[in-house]
């Protein structure tokens, strides 16, 4: 059994941004089979996987933006000022966890894996890899 680890680093330019890393993750495998953690190390961002077709991903940021409403006052805006940044990132996860097969995360044909921003921009987010497996 191997136990690989890697960082990726994200810039994003916008203060929502859904950002696609399926490839960049899927270039740094170096493992055949396993299971790999994607964990963004940030609480005001997340790790999904969904399907990247361009009007899904406007619906994704219009129900964020409707659930967690920025017409209401949170108590940690009195610390920083993004609470609505963390409330999003709790509805979503901050990590995956993913099978490997042929050096590839197997994911279904209209699977991705993305990074979404909910506080930027912001410079060098880090994303931790951690492959298990031969
Ligand atoms: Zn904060």
């Amino acid at each position: 059994m191997t136990i690989r680890t890697h960082s990726l680093k994200i810039d994003t330019s916008k203060n929502f941004e859904i950002i696609d890393i399926t490839s960049q993750i899927n270039e740094l495998i170096d493992i055949d089979e396993g299971i790999i953690s994607i964990f963004s190390k940030h609480s005001t961002s997340s790790i999904v996987v969904n399907e990247n077709e361009s009007g899904l991903l406007n619906d994704l940021e219009f129900m964020l933006t409707n659930l967690v409403s920025d017409e209401f006052s949170y108590m940690h805006d009195r610390i920083d000022n993004n609470a609505s940044s963390h409330l999003k990132s709790f509805l979503l996860s901050s990590s995956e966890c993913l099978p490997i097969k042929n050096s590839k995360i197997d994911l279904g044909t209209w699977q991705s894996v993305f990074f979404i921003e909910l506080d930027g921009p912001r410079r060098n987010r880090t994303v931790t890899l951690t492959m298990v497996g031969e």
